[in-house]
């Protein structure tokens, strides 16, 4: 399948360098208002090819998207140290008109996956501004913050990260949940995974991974100015999950019609993810504090969203 990749930034090509060396794509098409950096990404990943795949990388214009059965949404202005993901909205709600309407006339089928920050209100204003289906415009919500909450778990128990069964749920960002109560590790609750393993998974246990999970991007943004390998990875996984029509529960992110009482909010709950974006919602088990907390992240969404004119 042919991959557009919009915005040929640290995102964008980290997507376009995992999905060549993972040989996901048979095609991967950068633009970028930046042609120069678009090209140039473009020679460096293709001369990754050869090691790795037969994935065919170039760059160009909008109508070098013509065929493209995913359009990564990747194009906006970085997230500056200390600034929230919220913050960044305005200055890329903007980006936004700009690109959309030209991607839509090159690649009227594609599957839209929207990786701008703050990701769930981008891929609110994707949804309204191409007209599409919800469906088909996937954010990638908390599909790293999931990948984290799993990988931490999983240094705590001492085991894969692919053996937990963990979901963080809501906003990507400072309101998100991490549902703890149906967080499993094989066959058992992580809690009781834990107690086996002679780990307990205490308060501070958990507060900790919380931490981890929650202040990842400030981190790292303090360390290296912003964070691109994780999400370049959960991009490819996401290209993967459509373009080989794979029924995979992912936490993404879609315009959703009701969520605790919340009305079409783009937030991330686990979602059957195939070849037509999202196939179904998945609403998983929760204590009462995970649902306040789930209530509260989409509320936050939904009143950023309504103080916002687009
Ligand atoms: P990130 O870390 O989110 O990838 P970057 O700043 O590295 O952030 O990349 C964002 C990319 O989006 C830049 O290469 C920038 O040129 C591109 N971009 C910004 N605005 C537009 C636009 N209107 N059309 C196309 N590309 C854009």
């Amino acid at each position: 399948m042919k991959i557009g990749i919009v915005g040929a930034g640290m995102v964008g090509s980290a997507a376009g360098y995992a999905i060549a060396l993972k040989g996901s794509a048979s095609q991967i098409v950068f633009v970028d208002y930046n042609s120069d950096l678009a090209r140039a990404q473009a020679q460096d990943i293709a001369h990754a090819v050869p090691f790795a795949s037969s994935t065919v990388v170039t760059a160009g214009d909008y109508d070098m998207l013509k065929g493209a059965g995913i359009v990564i949404l990747a194009a906006g202005v970085g997230q500056k140290p200390g600034e929230s993901r919220l913050q960044l909205l305005a200055r890329n709600a903007d980006v936004f008109r700009q690109i959309i309407g030209k991607v839509l006339s090159a690649a009227p089928d594609a599957v839209l996956i929207v990786a701008t920050n703050p990701v769930d209100i981008m891929t609110q204003i994707a949804t309204r501004l191409s007209g599409l289906d919800p469906a088909r415009v996937v954010g990638s919500g908390t599909i790293l913050d999931t990948a984290r909450f799993r990988y931490l778990i999983g240094v705590h128990l001492g085991i894969a990260p692919q053996s937990v069964h963990a979901y963080v749920l809501g906003e990507h960002g400072d309101s998100e949940v991490l549902a703890w109560s149906s967080a499993r590790a094989g066959a058992l609750s992580v809690k009781e995974f834990a107690a086996q393993m002679k780990s307990p998974l205490t308060e501070n246990v958990k507060a900790k991974i919380d931490d981890g999970v929650r202040n990842a991007a400030y981190t790292i943004i303090n360390g290296k100015g912003a964070t691109w390998y994780g999400i370049g990875a959960g991009l490819e996984r996401l290209v993967r999950a459509i373009s080989r029509d794979e029924q995979t529960v992912q936490s993404v992110s879609i315009v959703t019609p009701k969520v605790e009482g919340v009305h079409d909010v783009a937030l991330s709950i686990p979602r059957i993810v195939g070849a037509t974006g999202v196939v179904a919602d998945l609403f998983p088990e929760l204590d009462d504090a995970e649902h306040d907390a789930l209530g509260a992240s989409a509320r936050l969404l939904k009143s950023t969203l309504d103080a916002l004119d687009y």
